[in-house]
Order: C-alpha cells, then sequence, then structure tokens
C-alpha cells in the first residue's frame, strides 16, 4: 500500500497502484505550474502522483488524531454502557426489596449518589450505616453526621435533576418519563406497579433522572407521572439516619456486596 496526492485537489490516500483519477473529485488530469526557462507555464499532468514525504507526514499525523478521537469517543460509550449497567442492577436489586417510601426513595438517591462519588468514600458511608459503632475505623462518617450526610445527598440529586430538566427541556423530560412506562416490562402484583430498568429506558445524559424514575410518591406505586420533586424535598433524612429498618440495612448491604 502506497500514498498517493490529487494534483488537483490535494487529496492523499493510500491505494494498491497508481489509480487514473482522483477517488475524491474525479479528475484524470490536472494543471500544474512548471518553471520552463525561468518562466512559470501552466501544464497538463496526470492528476494522482506519489506522496511526497511532506505529505505523507500530514497524512499519517490526521489519520493519529482521528484514531486517538474515535479510542476517546468510544471510551466514553464504555464508561456510559457501565454507568447504565450499573443503574439498572442497583434499581432491580431495590425493587427486590419492600422499603417504605422515604427509605425507597433515598435509596435511589444514594444509588446516584454512588455513581458520582469515589467508591471509597461510598463504602465508608455504608458502614457508617451499617455499624455507626465502628464507623472511626473504616474512615466512615460518625453516627452524629448521618441525618448532614443524607441531607447533602439529597440536595445534591435535586440540584442534578433540576440541571437535567433544564438541559433537556420541559416537554421531552415529561416525554422521557412516560417513555418509561410505555416501553417498560410492567411488574404487577398485589400492591404494586413496577417497571423493570432496561437499557432502552435509561437515558446515559440524566443519570439523576434515571433514578428518579422509580420514586415512590404513594407507598407502595410509583408515580405515573413526571417526577415529583417534593417526593425527594420531604424525604425524612433525621429519621432515615437514626431508624433505618431492617429491610432497608439489608439492602444496604447487598449494594456494598455488588460495588
Ligand atoms: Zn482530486
Amino acid at each position: 500500500m502506497k500514498l498517493y496526492t490529487c494534483n488537483a485537489c490535494r487529496y492523499t490516500f493510500p491505494a494498491e497502484t497508481l489509480p487514473d483519477r482522483c477517488p475524491d473529485c474525479g479528475k484524470a488530469t490536472a494543471n500544474v505550474k512548471v518553471c520552463i526557462g525561468g518562466k512559470n507555464k501552466l501544464r497538463s499532468v496526470p492528476a494522482i502522483r506519489e506522496s511526497t514525504d511532506t505529505e505523507v507526514a500530514e497524512y499519517e499525523r490526521i489519520k493519529k488524531e482521528i484514531e486517538a478521537e474515535l479510542a476517546a469517543e468510544e471510551e466514553q460509550k464504555n464508561i456510559a454502557a457501565s454507568k447504565i449497567d450499573y443503574t439498572i442492577r442497583y434499581i432491580t436489586l431495590l425493587l427486590q426489596h419492600k422499603l417504605q417510601q422515604d427509605e425507597h426513595n433515598m435509596a435511589l438517591i444514594l444509588g446516584y449518589s454512588f455513581l458520582t462519588l469515589p467508591s471509597s468514600y461510598i463504602k465508608g458511608f455504608i458502614h457508617s450505616v451499617l455499624e455507626p459503632d465502628q464507623a472511626d475505623r473504616f474512615g466512615g462518617a460518625s453516627a452524629s453526621s448521618l441525618p448532614d450526610r443524607y441531607t447533602e445527598f439529597r440536595r445534591r440529586f435535586s440540584s442534578e435533576l433540576q440541571t437535567e430538566r433544564r438541559s433537556l427541556g420541559d416537554f421531552e423530560y415529561g416525554e422521557l418519563y412516560l417513555g418509561t412506562w410505555e416501553e417498560g416490562t410492567l411488574f404487577v402484583d398485589e400492591e404494586s406497579v413496577r417497571v423493570l430498568p432496561t437499557q432502552d429506558n435509561l437515558n446515559p445524559d440524566t443519570p439523576a433522572l434515571n433514578f428518579m424514575k422509580y420514586a415512590v410518591c404513594d407507598e407502595p406505586v410509583l408515580c405515573l407521572k413526571t417526577p415529583n420533586l417534593g417526593t425527594v424535598r420531604h424525604i425524612k433524612c433525621k429519621d432515615i439516619a437514626e431508624h433505618p429498618s431492617e429491610e432497608y440495612l439489608a439492602f444496604l448491604r447487598d449494594v456494598y456486596n455488588i460495588m
């Protein structure tokens, strides 16, 4: 494989043999300036010739740039896919535990927080919830600071939700949410309606909304309308910090094991 350049349009490309015309502009001949007897004259020559060293270097440079861009894009896609994968596992796990409204919604907020904060911090946090007396040993929060941590998680989550809503626009935000119910698998038992998370109903650009879609408004039925931020704002962080239910602790133990 050799590199050739078109005299007419300067396109440089690889080919097995010298082509008779340019694959880009289609020309077979080109007028080039040649110096004859001290004067510049135009002469018609074949359009395609072998590339010069400068053209080869330029071609290699651009090729490397494009490859680096593609690799970065691929990397971004992989990161987005693994975040969606984590979200699906997390929500599926949550739906297996029947938590009361505030704990369920807080668990969603934690899911978002776990996705966006360093895992060492999260592990320390879970340790503090599961074993408040031992929290110091794991670099976790002391039991007395847990309500503040919960409040902080809740604030970050609300703020991200509003950012996502602004970036999508109200209409698309509402549509995206409703789409979940139309496309998702409906899971109905005696007292609840559930939609299992799938690749299709989660959007990598809206990490908080992905969790919020599974918020419980009026226990134990999930919201069938655009997420209501009130359900998040009114979570009683102090109660969750001071009196966590056994089921909630069991859920966090399971989460710890999938991290
Ligand atoms: Zn050309």
